[in-house]
């Protein structure tokens, strides 16, 4: 393994095209300026033949690593065989074979009785199609959300997303949804749920009758805030009891991400409405899914529509994802002990650095930096060091960890020490 510190790149090592002709809205190539080229398992090579250790994984679309050739072979099968490619959602092989294999080895050994909508290919069709059936089956129009939360960048999402920079993008007025405290928000001062249970009872509150509460069992985006298993558990009876839907992003924390399938299913609770896309496919190639109660599909046909929303190659990979790893539970325990190795690691680092703590679950953990501007100094001087590390949080104060769920102890290990030595460098800079 190898730490060297790479001569360092920036935006102007990039060919001169994304300046010129890309927008200004770019992100991801101003922290990571290499021109990346080809991908296996959780290792990306730029055009000069560095190599990076992948522990973002596209944000956690690419849970079981890049190009897996568990499921490259039955996708290049299937393109070689002249397998449909596209169709609308009209009846494909490569669909009834997805369905089944997520209905027999998904959702029933789970008890869960959901139907399956296939929205738009992105986590913010699935998350709009949620909020729509919502409104649809209650009749009601507001939706409570959390502080911090981010649940994509179209108009309804954005409604229901937290982060001031990315409402502001919607230039008009972001309504019907309202903001509640997430988990441990007034760092456990005020007792959970006094908020908003009493403004939910209070006919003088103000507070509109919600048709649906919006939820992240782990918030990703918004710093790796880990919500308690108890208080997950107390919104579910709390939704209950108020005929309020239950509405589950999953889609960054699902797929895996913190052990299950589901990321709610170690809180036992089970969701009226959930949202799926990142990792489905298995593959990086968009896909979403909205789940739920069977009782709440009153739309009617083509109600909600999409062109894409039938990317067979993406159901070919979708369908091998599931039969490779989800057949029994040693992948959940596999990625439950890699997060336990790479937290006590991070909390290694943590003790040796004043200000700097760890935190997340499963395999989404990361660094919390009180002096918040250290954290993307530190993703870069992981970049210069060979290792691909995002920020999050609403001051960018965390550096986040997604590492494909399949990376090898080996390759946990050496992005750990690059994560240590650029946390060293950084704060000693
Ligand atoms: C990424 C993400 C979305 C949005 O998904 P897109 O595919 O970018 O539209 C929604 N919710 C959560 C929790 C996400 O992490």
């Amino acid at each position: 393994m190898s730490l060297a510190i790479m001569a360092p790149l920036s935006e102007a090592d990039l060919p001169e095209v994304y300046a010129s002709v890309e927008s200004e809205v770019r992100s991801y190539c101003r922290g990571w300026p290499a021109v990346m080229e080809s991908a296996q398992g959780s290792w990306v090579t730029d055009t000069s033949g560095r190599r990076y250790l992948d522990f973002f994984a596209g944000a956690g679309a690419l849970n079981y690593g890049h190009n897996n050739p568990a499921l490259k072979r039955p996708l290049l099968e299937y393109l070689a065989s002249d397998g449909i490619v596209h169709s609308l959602d009209v009846a494909t092989s490569a669909k009834t074979e997805f369905l089944q294999a997520f209905e027999r080895q998904i959702l029933r050994p789970r008890g869960l009785d959901y139907k399956v909508q296939f929205p738009g290919p992105t986590g913010a069709n699935s998350v709009e199609a949620a909020l729509k059936l919502a409104r649809k089956v209650t009749g009601r129009e507001s939706i409570i959300s959390f502080t911090n939360a981010f649940h994509g960048m179209t108009l309804g999402a954005l409604s229901v997303t937290g982060n001031s920079m990315k409402r502001a993008g919607a230039g008009i007025p972001l309504v019907h949804a309202t903001p509640m405290p997430y988990d441990n928000y007034f760092d456990g001062v005020t007792e959970d749920f006094h908020w908003f249970e009493r403004v939910l009872d209070d006919s003088g509150s103000g507070l509109n009758r919600p048709a649906a509460v919006i939820v992240e069992t782990v918030q990703g985006e918004g710093g790796l805030n880990v919500a308690r298993i108890e208080w997950l558990q107390a919104l579910e009876k709390l939704c209950h009891k108020r005929d309020i839907l239950l509405i589950v992003d999953d889609v960054q924390m699902g797929c895996g991400r913190t052990g299950p399938f589901f990321s709610f299913e170690e809180a036992g609770i089970v969701p009226d409405i959930v949202t799926l896309s990142k990792s489905i496919s298995g593959y990086g190639l968009p896909m979403a899914l909205t789940l739920f109660r069977r009782d709440l599909d009153v739309w009617a046909p083509g109600e909600h529509n999409g062109t894409f929303r039938g990317h067979n190659p993406a159901f070919i990979t979708a369908t091998q994802a599931i039969k490779t790893y989800w057949q029994s539970s040693d992948f959940t325990d596999a990625t439950v002990g890699k997060g336990e190795f790479m937290r006590a690691r991070l909390e290694e680092i943590a003790a040796e650095h004043d200000g700097v703590s760890a935190r997340g679950r499963g395999m989404a953990q990361g660094l919390k930096f009180e002096a918040t501007e250290l954290a993307s100094q530190v993703c870069r001087a992981a970049f210069d060091r060979g290792a691909l590390m995002e920020t999050s949080g609403p001051s960018d104060e965390v550096v986040k960890l997604l590492p494909p769920l399949t990376a090898s102890r080996d390759e946990l290990e050496t992005g750990l020490d690059i994560l240590a030595e650029a946390v060293t460098a950084t704060v000693s800079a």
